[in-house]
Formats: C-alpha cells, structure tokens, sequence
C-alpha cells in the first residue's frame, strides 16, 4: 500500500532519505567483531541501539548474537557513559570471560563526545582488564557512512590491537574478505586451500554465523580467527583485501603498522572477478591456478551456454554494498544482462564510476546513485519510469517484486525472510553457479506461472 504513495517524477533531493538502502555502522562493528574468536561485541551507547543491532544479525542469520551494553540513561547521556563502561568492561571479564571485548560506540555516544581510547585506558589502569585479556575499539558514528563503514572501521580496529611488526613468514598470506556471508568466507578459506597457499582470514564468521545446531549453548562459539593468528599477520607475505569500501583500510593500516605490503581486488563474485582473484593469488603466491578450479569455471561456461537465452537482455535493478554490487554488475554485463538501476545507500563516488566504466563496455547506461538519498524510494521511482525483469538485492524489495510482479532474488544484508545465504555461497565459481541457479529459477517460474496452456513446456 506504501508503495502508491511513490511518485514518477524524481525530484533531486538534497536531505530526505527514504527507506536508506543501508543499515547503521555499528551493525557491521558488531558482524566483524563476531568474527573474532572468544570475543564479545560491546555497544557503547543505550540499550535500544544494542538490541536493535542484535535482533538485525539474528534476524538474518538466525542465529543467537551475543553483546554487551553501557546502557546509557539520562545521566550517563549528560555527564559522558566513561563510569558505564568501566563497570561493563569489570562486568563482561568477571562474568562472561570472553578472550576480547570489542567495543564501538553509537550516535549517542559520538554525540557527547565519549573518547573510547582515555576510557579503555582508564579502565586498564583500574586494573579492570585481567592479564592475556584484550579490549579493542572502534568509532562508529551512525549518521554518517553505513554498516559498510562500521564494519571497515571495526576491521581496522582489530589491526591496531593486533598487529605488529615481525618477521616476514615468506608463504604466510592475510585475508580481508569484507562484508560476505559465513558460507562466502568459507568457500574463500577453500579456494585459498585449493591453490595450496597458508592464509589467515580476519575476521571469519563462518562456524560462527552458521553454526551446527549441537543441542548445546556454546557462548563462544568454536569458529572466528584466533589471538594467535591475528597476532601473526603482523608478519605475513602479503594481504589480500577484498572490497575497498570494507577491507582497504585495514589492509592500509596493515601496511603501515607492520610493513605487510597488499593487493584491494574485488570480491570475487561471478566470472571476471573471480579470474582476476586467482590470478592475484597465482602472481602474489607463485602457485599455480588448480585444476579443480578450472573444472568450476568450465562449469558456469557451461550454464551459462545452457541457459543464456532465458538471460539474454533481460533489464536488472539492484542495491545493496558496493563492494558486491560491483562484481555483481560486471557478472551481469557477462551474461548479457542488462542492469538498468543501480542503488548503494553507502557513500563514496568512486562507486558511481566504477559502475559506469563496466557497463559503458557493452554500451549499457545505467541509473546510478549512491550515498544517503540513493534510497529504496528512488529505486522504485526508477522502475516504475522504466520497468525491470529481475530484482536483486536485500529483503526489503519484496514490497516492490510483490506490488508489479518482478521475480526477486535476495542477495546481501539483511535476508529476513529466507535461509540459504549463510550456507551457500555467492563467491567464486561455485557462487557463480549458485547465482545462476538462483536468477534462472526466479525468472523461469515466472515464465511458467505465466505461460498460456498451449506454450506451458515440460523442457525448458
Ligand atoms: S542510527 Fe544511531 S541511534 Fe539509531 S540505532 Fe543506529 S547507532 Fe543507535
């Protein structure tokens, strides 16, 4: 019903946003933080922030997600949440005994000015953080940038607890593989496998995210990269970062602190970029491309040659992160596609570009837009000028798909409303095959929900 209230005309908007194709940055502090293992996210900010934050991960993962608060009240809104913390951070240890509290802040916090580094001090010199035990940080101020930006600066927060300059291990390589699901993070560490090259990833979420129903609450589950890995990449070879909203500047950080040169590729989501990640790894490592990923990559060939004339032309609209929405556009040029509207609510122009250098290759202009009024609102104000045949993105385009009858696949943060991301992933060239399943089923339902009885076919 919502949705008869949009207008056609788009009008610039310089301030409103309408249904932000984004979430708040201290959402993707949290998801990294759960990638560590032993740790416990902590909100510094009210309660409302943690529990909104909280419910958003489960809802989408559907699993438990554990995190402390400072609970801010009135009082610790005026005077400064410093005598909040300190006791959360005695709380947590004595309590829960995580490994590592990570803590980011919220709006409220920012607002007032709360400097987390004085307060983290405060409460070690209070002796407040027992022995081997460790408390990183991360601003995360939510009216400005996204939960990309939270996740990144989050990532950058664990390379400052952690990383030091060491000796080079020559065959030990870093992952940063930015916001993707626990099963993406899952079939990278295989591809790292599979090319025979010793990497750690950080952070990881898989077995964290994704983990096994074993009839036991494990607080800490067994997955997320270790201390001791972490600790270590201070010395690795080389880092590869995946995505240069979410992993860049850790890897940047990485650099400095510890001389850890590093490639930004993108995440390796369809054809093209992933050959361009292996190729990476193949020049950085010296290793050679192995057979069994040649065999995936002849395979999506295959599918593709199979199946191309239900793709062919087809008009695509699509938002979510960049870092995804970047690969996912050029993998969609690569079938023939046509993405026509493309929407990011995280800032940072160079996406803009990026997009329009892809699709002016097959002579393809898209709508582009990114930032806080790239919104849903003109996503569908876009379309309803110039209709599409497939939705990709998050939950919240099941409104439109339902109201004008566009097939829809889910793809990206958050998925309230299906299961299979945490499980299946989109990356490499098994992702690759995975989106094509996933595309072709949407499309070709349509097709036969639709078809007239004399053109309803058994074989398609
Ligand atoms: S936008 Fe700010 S105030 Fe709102 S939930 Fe996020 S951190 Fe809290």
């Amino acid at each position: 019903m919502l949705l008869r209230h949009t207008k056609k005309e788009v009008a610039d908007r310089k301030a409103l946003t309408i249904n932000p194709a984004k979430t708040c940055q201290p959402i993707g502090a949290m998801y990294a933080a759960l990638g560590i293992n032993g740790c416990l996210p902590h909100s510094h900010g009210s309660q409302g922030c943690c529990a909104y934050h909280r419910s958003s991960l489960t809802r989408h993962y559907k699993e438990p997600v554990m995190a402390g608060t400072s609970s801010f009240t009135e009082g610790a809104s005026v005077f400064g949440g410093q005598a909040n913390l300190v006791q959360a951070i005695n709380n947590i240890f004595t309590i829960y005994n995580p490994e590592i509290i990570a803590v980011h802040t919220t709006c409220l916090s920012e607002t007032i000015g709360d400097d987390l580094p004085q307060i983290i001090s405060k409460a070690e010199e209070d002796g407040k953080v027992p022995e081997g035990k460790k408390i990183i940080y991360a601003s995360t101020p939510s009216y400005v940038g996204s939960h990309i930006t939270g996740f990144s600066n989050m990532v950058e927060g664990i390379v400052k607890g952690f990383a030091k300059p060491g000796i080079k291990i020559s065959d030990l390589y870093n992952v940063i593989p930015g916001w993707v699901e626990p099963s993406d993070m899952a079939e990278i560490k295989r591809i790292m496998s599979v090319m025979k090259i010793n990497s750690i990833m950080f952070p990881d979420t898989s077995g964290v995210m994704n983990a096994p129903q074993t009839g036991k609450h494990e607080f800490f589950p067994k997955g997320g990269t270790s201390s001791q890995d972490l600790s270590k990449t201070g010395s690795a070879a080389h880092t590869f970062a995946l995505g240069s909203w979410a992993s860049k500047g850790a890897a940047n950080l990485l650099s400095k602190t510890a001389q850890v040169p590093f490639s930004v590729c993108d995440i390796p989501i369809g054809l093209k970029a992933t050959d361009r990640f292996l190729m990476e790894l193949a020049r950085i490592s010296g290793n050679e491309i192995s057979s069994e990923l040649e065999f995936e990559r002849g395979q999506v060939a295959d599918i593709i040659t199979d199946m191309h004339q239900y793709l062919y032309g087809k008009k695509v609209a699509l938002w979510g992160d960049p870092d995804q929405l970047i690969p996912l556009t050029e993998f969609l040029t690569d079938l023939d596609m046509v993405p026509a509207h493309i929407v990011t609510g995280t800032p940072g122009k160079a996406f803009e570009k990026r997009i329009m250098e892809i699709c002016s290759e097959k002579g393809i202009t898209p709508n582009v837009k990114c930032g806080a009024q790239a919104d849903m609102y003109l996503m569908h104000q876009w379309i309803l000028n110039e209709p599409v045949d497939l939705l990709i993105g998050n939950t919240y385009g099941k409104y439109m798909s339902r109201d004008m009858n566009i097939p829809f696949v889910r793809h990206g943060f958050p998925i309230y409303d299906r299961i299979g991301h945490s499980y299946f992933p989109t990356v490499g060239y098994r992702g690759a095959m995975r989106l094509l399943e996933l595309m072709l089923s949407a499309i070709m339902n349509k097709l036969d929900r639709e078809a007239p009885e004399e053109g309803f076919e058994l074989v398609m």
